[in-house]
């Protein structure tokens, strides 16, 4: 049956302009994966017989983006296109990148080098789909199958045994049973893996509908590679919520609330987060298993202590882990938390040092130095206004300063 598949503007312009030079064209990878199974691209490829230097000389405006791989890049609007050469991998260096790698005039060299028969797949408007490993069949019945011998696959490059997990969990597919005891087998391969690109496998993972496939990493036993603290994990306890909103650090933060905070921060360094969510996901699973108050007052001293984002992520968490976990609120009592959260942020009552009422600059004007007594009369006003919003006013807060005579 013939497939046709909706293709960007920009991108049919630059099949065509190819082919007017003599090139072939297609569409390719996951692009053409996920135009089939209805999914919204992320990024349209292209892969054409043009050697990079005929690619450049045809568009004139493109950006070396990976020309030793044979990747240019054309800007059409806000999108980048990247354009690569078909290409043979050549040798693979410990299970890393390839040594070399071989331009070819033969499409069908370069499906052979993708990683899934669903990843193997390439599409323009005159050949139609090209799916010469059966990548159709095999999303037909959700199955992840290697290209060629599963095992050859994952020793030339172990991150494929990640992909395969993290694909499973992003479109709820199963692994084809040799590609499966493959991944059993080699998982030990991850340890030459780079910590981020197994770090950017996990975090789409998590990001994925079903995060708790996590579980799958030790199941198949590469838990061990994926880093030093990350193997301490028990798996018994992993519970991802697909209800959580797909942000890093609630996701992580998810997954890893039964270390402690400093742990759960090693594992993220080990695999090279970014310090923003290392620290959004260390401050969560310090605070979720803690108690947030009886009192607006109690609120608002917790509240001064995280972003707004963060907090608000706070509950979100404690509310699914409630579903799992023993915590201090019931799911009930972390709605009327939220309500007061928002009563406290409605009135606009001062919960943080930038909405008190007076200033360093006042407390100078006042007559004190700048230095740490300064910050400790702050750090007292701000205590005493999250007790006592009412009293947030200049004149009110400067009563309670000693003058510089009684200091
Ligand atoms: P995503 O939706 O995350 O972008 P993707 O399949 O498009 O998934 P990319 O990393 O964008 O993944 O890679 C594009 C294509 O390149 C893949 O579809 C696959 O054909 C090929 N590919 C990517 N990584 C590998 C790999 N490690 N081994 C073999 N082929 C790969
Ligand atoms: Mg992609």
């Amino acid at each position: 049956m013939d497939v046709t598949i909706r293709i960007p503007r920009a991108a049919e312009e630059i099949i065509d302009k190819l082919n007017r030079h003599g090139f072939e064209a297609y569409v390719v990878g996951g692009c053409v994966r996920d135009a089939l199974l209805g999914r919204e691209p992320g990024d349209w490829d292209i892969t054409t017989s043009a050697k990079p230097e005929q690619v450049k000389a045809v568009f004139g405006r493109t950006i070396d983006t990976g020309i030793q791989h044979g990747t240019v890049t054309l800007l059409r609007g806000r999108c980048g296109y990247e354009v690569t050469t078909y290409r043979i991998d050549g040798e693979y260096e410990d299970g890393r990148h390839p040594k070399s790698v071989e331009f070819t005039s033969e499409l069908v060299e370069d499906l052979k080098r993708r990683d899934f028969t669903m990843n193997a797949m390439a599409y323009n408007h005159i050949s139609g789909l090209v799916d010469v490993f059966g990548g159709q069949q095999d999303m037909k019945e959700r199955l992840i199958r290697c290209v060629g011998r599963a095992e050859d696959r994952f020793t030339e490059d172990a991150l494929r045994i990640l992909r395969a997990l993290r694909f499973a969990a992003q479109l709820d597919f199963e692994i084809e049973a040799e590609t499966e005891a493959a991944v059993r087998r080699l998982a030990p391969n991850l340890v030459h893996v780079s910590k981020e690109r197994i770090q950017m496998e996990l975090t789409k993972l998590l990001l994925s509908d079903h995060p708790d496939q996590i579980r799958r990493v030790f199941d198949c036993g590469a838990a061990p590679y994926v880093s030093e603290t990350f193997v301490k994990i028990s798996p018994e306890n992993i519970s991802v919520s697909p209800h959580l909103p797909a942000r890093k650090s609630l996701r992580w933060a998810a997954f890893l609330r039964h270390q402690d905070a400093a742990e759960a921060k090693q594992i993220l360094r080990e695999l090279k987060l970014d310090n923003d969510t290392i620290s959004a996901a260390g401050e969560l699973v310090e605070w979720w298993r803690k108690p947030l108050g009886e009192t607006q007052a109690e609120l608002r001293q917790v509240m001064s202590r995280m972003t707004p984002e963060l907090f608000d992520d706070l509950i979100l968490l404690k509310t699914e882990a409630a579903g799992y976990d023993r915590i201090p609120e019931t799911r009930a009592d972390l709605a009327r938390i939220q309500a007061d959260a928002a009563q406290i942020r409605a009135r606009g009552d001062c919960i943080s040092l930038k909405t008190l009422a007076v200033s360093g600059d006042d407390l100078i004007a006042a007559g004190m130095k700048p230095g740490k007594e300064m910050g400790a009369v702050l750090s007292r006003l701000l205590r005493l206004v999250l007790e006592h919003p009412e009293k947030n006013t200049k004149e009110e807060l400067m009563k309670t300063i000693p003058g510089p005579d009684s200091r």
